[in-house]
């Protein structure tokens, strides 16, 4: 057990001598759990391997799943990478600071222990006002998965991070619910044409606006089983998992609201006749067509601002296993914009248990 401080601070106008303690956490090769715009990340100095392993104990995650170098300014990203493309140019003068992270050639800088031994690094630029001044005040940049357990969901609010993390890092800097609640979205600039490795906050068709090109999907990126030989060694772990078994109910048409239901609860209900207890997660448009007294009933949120289920996913996931239901049976999404992001966490979640209806 390690001595955890929990730091309040303001998510908007942080308080900076707060920042400063966490900040002097890093620079001796401790560990502090931040806020970012995405999720709660679990930080160490990214140029001190003897602090970047600690991040792999305190999560119990594999050695062999690289890490997020996190920046504050372009300065760092030049001496954490080499030969950088232009494209990554682009990604930060438009989108950075932001949710969206690069795969680049990494230079010596960066220890093998954050890459997980690859040549290629991933950086990103927080746009978190707390996560920003910690690097800033630290002087280097800071290397950091989400502050999770291995395969759990990842954290968007303080209570989900003190749930996981407490006793097993530094400093826990607590600046309330995250923004965007799913992790960065992850493009591989060093092939081409650049490869989508995970979904995220940005759209990939954002990307493919700001960058001017088409950007392959791989199927593992859109939460597809053929991850398991995935060109990233990131996606290859059961992830974003609750305790509580999980079916995706997935179809051609989501929109007509009334049908779509129907064959949910078609499914719903052949769990339920079995007597096992049943959670279905809906959306705002289709919650009243499920029968409340023989279902529990979560609503993810509305089809019409995928933003809002975005940021409530992981925390209904982790709020599953505190219902005591035996199978929770989830709505899917069009994968479009953020559905795909939305897609890919609800299909590895469930650990790839998909039921189609057409
Ligand atoms: P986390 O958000 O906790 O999963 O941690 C960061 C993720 O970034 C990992 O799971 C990987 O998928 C991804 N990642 C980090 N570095 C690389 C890299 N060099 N190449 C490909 N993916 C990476
Ligand atoms: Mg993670």
């Amino acid at each position: 057990m390690i001595k955890t401080k929990i730091l309040r601070v303001d998510p908007v106008n942080p308080e900076l001598k707060l920042i400063k303690e966490a900040a002097n956490v890093i620079r001796s090769g401790g560990l502090v759990v931040f806020p970012t715009e995405t999720v709660y990340g679990l930080g160490a100095n990214a140029y001190d391997p003897k602090a970047v392993v600690k991040i792999f104990k305190a999560k119990e995650r594999p050695l062999d799943n690289p890490l997020i170098v996190h920046i504050c300014k372009l300065s760092e990203l030049e001496e954490a990478a080499r030969k950088v493309p232009e494209e990554v140019y682009i990604i930060a003068k438009k989108l950075w600071p932001g949710p969206v992270t690069v795969i680049v050639w990494k230079s010596d800088k960066v220890p093998r222990e954050v890459t997980a031994g690859l040549p290629t690094v991933a950086v990103r630029m927080p746009a978190h006002p707390v996560a920003l001044k910690l690097i800033e005040f630290s002087g280097v940049p800071i290397a950091a998965p989400s502050a999770n357990l291995a395969g759990k969901p990842s954290p968007t609010t303080s209570e989900h991070v003190i749930r996981d993390m407490y006793g097993r890092v530094d400093v826990i800097l607590d600046a309330g619910e995250t923004l965007f609640g799913v992790e960065s979205t992850i493009i591989d600039v060093t092939r081409k044409p650049p490869v989508l490795l995970r979904p995220g906050p940005i759209p990939v068709e954002k990307l493919e606006e700001v960058l001017g090109i088409k950007i392959k999907i791989p199927a593992f990126a859109r939460g597809i089983r053929e991850a398991e030989k995935a060109l990233s060694p990131g996606v290859r772990y059961r992830h974003y998992a609750p305790e509580t078994p999980m079916v995706i109910v997935e179809s051609s048409n989501y929109g007509n609201y009334r049908d779509y239901a129907l064959k949910v609860m078609e499914v719903a209900r052949k769990y339920s006749m079995k007597g096992l207890k049943v959670c279905i997660l809906a959306s705002t448009e289709t919650k009243d067509y499920y029968d409340a007294s023989e279902f529990r009933v979560m609503v993810l949120g509305s089809r019409k601002n995928l933003y809002e289920v975005a940021r409530n996913l992981f925390k209904m996931l982790r709020m599953l296993d505190e219902l005591n239901v035996d199978i929770a049976v989830c709505e899917g999404f069009e994968e479009k914009g953020l559905g795909l992001t939305i897609m890919n966490r609800l299909r590895k979640a469930s650990g790839y248990n998909i039921v189609r209806v057409g």
